[in-house]
């Protein structure tokens, strides 16, 4: 059922694809999604045709960058003639105005030469993971018959640094390392990593959807984390490590929009396939009661415009009474509605709520610091540029909606 006209232009933000379902090469004893222990056996592609269809049909409903997501299981399982299934479509469907931005997210293990220079060719963004120095990762990120893995990502990795490919590291966060924020910021500053995100290990398994959202770690513990690497972060001032809670925040306190979506007013309008073609709106609501079509036999339109993601949509921001009285909302946005969900099945609050609180808390002076002084740069590269400062009833040139008098005019006295 499509609630939209098959006319209006939808925006779909991104896409992303279970490549090989839930077929992976480690075992992490923590993982959320796949239940093969590793026992990859021969993962399975994407059916040519379906592919073919779905970036066609992606690639004509979109303008610009075409954002495409490919996760796992393990993606690289799908092998290098896959992807270049993927790129040759992608090529086939661009135009002068539009063109297609691939992330991929690995746990690294399988990059060598041939796949770094792949990536590097076809400017892919390469997420992988890593839950820290070698005698935590290798506690829970092991193969299947209990191998270590950090030697084998850090081999991928080097790859993928002499290629130039740009990376991230996922770090999740869990029983293990959740302690540790000191020891993971002085190993990411010793490896040279420029941009790190963290992920609070559940409890649940994200198909679920009637489970509740618990972790493995309390929301306490992860926001005594957040607090620790906060400090780290910080630097004075002048932070030199991209870390992805963090730079939302700011952008927050910058009065733009976070790229994340649980930092977000509302979830983006996504699209998460599993490897037989299933579409739903998101990675934590692959449920039948969620679930769109599937691109084998509905066009990618009828998906993006389903009833099911407008019932999805609504659920972020139907904000329960706690967080519409919290003096962090515009901060917050009340978290991920996946986690709202209480033991009872009552929409509650946040199970993060707390760590949420005592970061935003404890951070607030210090990024408000970083703020004013970004702001006050960017005044004067406008000055200095000579263009006019804002009337002072006028708008803030910094986007916070007040009258330039009463936000950064201040700033140029300071
Ligand atoms: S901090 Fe807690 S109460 Fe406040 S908006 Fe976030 S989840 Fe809601
Ligand atoms: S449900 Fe949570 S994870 Fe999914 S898009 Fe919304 S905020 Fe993001």
């Amino acid at each position: 059922m499509t609630v939209h006209s098959l006319n209006e232009h939808i925006h779909v933000s991104s896409v992303m694809w279970k490549t090989v379902s839930e077929a992976c090469n480690l075992a992490c004893d923590y993982c959320y999604y796949s239940t093969c222990a590793g026992r990859a056996g021969k993962a399975k592609q994407i059916d040519k045709r379906t592919l073919a269809k779905f970036i066609k049909e992606y690639m004509e409903m979109s303008h610009g960058l075409v954002n495409f997501v490919w996760q796992g299981g393990e993606p690289l399982l799908a092998g290098i003639d896959f992807f270049e299934t993927v790129i040759y479509y992608q090529k086939k469907y661009s135009t002068k105005y539009k063109r297609a931005k691939n992330s991929v997210q690995t746990n690294g293990i399988l990059i060598n030469q041939r796949w770094a220079d792949f990536f590097a060719e076809h400017n892919f963004f390469v997420g992988v993971s890593l839950d820290g120095p070698k005698e935590i990762n290798d506690q829970r990120r092991v193969t299947r018959s209990g191998q270590p893995s950090f030697n084998l990502v850090i081999r991928g990795l080097n790859y993928l640094r002499s290629a130039g490919v740009e990376f991230n590291i996922l770090t999740v966060i869990h029983e293990t390392n959740v302690r540790h924020g000191k020891a993971l910021m002085a190993f990411y500053l010793e490896e040279g990593f420029s941009h790190v995100q963290f992920i609070p290990c559940m409890d649940f398994k994200a198909q679920h959807l009637e489970q509740p959202g618990v972790f493995a770690i309390t929301a306490k513990e992860y926001g005594e984390f957040l607090c620790e690497v906060f400090d780290y972060w910080y630097n004075d001032g002048y932070p030199t490590l991209s870390i992805r809670f963090f730079d939302n925040l700011l952008t927050a306190y910058l009065n733009y929009t976070p790229e994340h979506c649980v930092q977000q007013e509302a979830c983006p309008r996504t699209i998460v396939f599993e490897q037989n073609g299933n579409a739903y709106p998101c990675d934590f609501y692959m449920d039948e009661h969620y679930l769109l079509g599937n691109i084998t036999e509905n066009s990618f339109r009828e998906i993006a415009s389903h009833a099911n993601m407008e019932k999805f949509l609504l659920e972020k921001p139907s904000l329960p009474a706690q967080c519409q009285n919290c003096e962090f909302l515009t901060l917050c946005h009340g978290g991920c509605p996946r986690n709202r969900l209480s033991s009872d099945n009552e929409a509650g609050v946040e199970y993060f709520c707390e760590s949420y609180q005592q970061i935003y808390r404890y951070a607030e002076q210090r990024m408000q610091a970083l703020a004013n002084r970004i702001k006050h740069d960017k005044l004067l590269a406008l000055i200095h540029a000579g263009y006019p400062l804002p009337l002072k009833a006028g708008p803030c040139t910094c986007g916070s909606g007040k009258a330039f008098t009463s936000c950064c005019e201040s700033l140029l006295s300071s």
